[in-house]
């Protein structure tokens, strides 16, 4: 997943758009968030002189295991995307701000920005559903889809109050 900005830095004050997609199905971003299907960039670039800036949105597909009930469930994501691009040669500008991609070779990998940007948008527990009702702590029982008889054998509160009384 790369962008070619030899055109642009051949035109400042010009803006030039890129339609990037590539399949990344099945790399894990981090344990238990996978990417499935293919990862769609749309960015229009603008050389503002000593940088390029880029913005435009991602959408791609997850795949992602529920912290509380352990089942794997998929969800679209949508995101903006705002990318600053600075020539090597530019760099003492800029202070080596951190943000920045900075480039010597035009043909420039959006791969880990991208990757990066949809880990940043992932909330710190991921759960299939906020009504998640997670799994039983004794039989593991996946409480979405039923109850199990550990329930059962827990003692009424109100037998308990009268054995106390006893
Ligand atoms: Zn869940
Ligand atoms: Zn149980």
């Amino acid at each position: 997943m790369q962008i070619d900005l030899s055109w642009l830095k051949l035109h400042p004050k010009s803006a030039e758009e890129f339609r990037l997609e590539k399949d990344y199905s099945g790399l894990e971003l981090i344990q238990g968030v996978r990417l499935f299907g293919r990862v769609l960039v749309s960015l229009t670039v603008t050389n503002t002189g000593r940088l390029m800036v880029g913005q435009g949105e991602i959408k791609a597909g997850l795949e992602m295991d529920c912290d509380r009930c352990l089942g794997i469930f998929c969800q679209e994501i949508q995101m903006p995307i705002t990318v600053e691009f600075c020539e090597e040669e530019n760099r003492r500008f800029f202070k080596d701000e951190e943000s920045f991609i900075y480039f010597e070779d035009p043909k420039v990998n959006l791969e880990p920005v991208v990757q990066g940007n949809i880990l940043l948008s992932l909330p710190l527990r991921v759960l299939c559903s906020d009504e998640c009702l997670g799994l039983c702590s004794k039989c593991g029982q996946n409480f979405n889809q039923g109850k199990c008889q550990c329930r059962d054998e827990e003692i009424d509160p109100r037998w308990e109050a009268l054995k106390k009384m006893l």
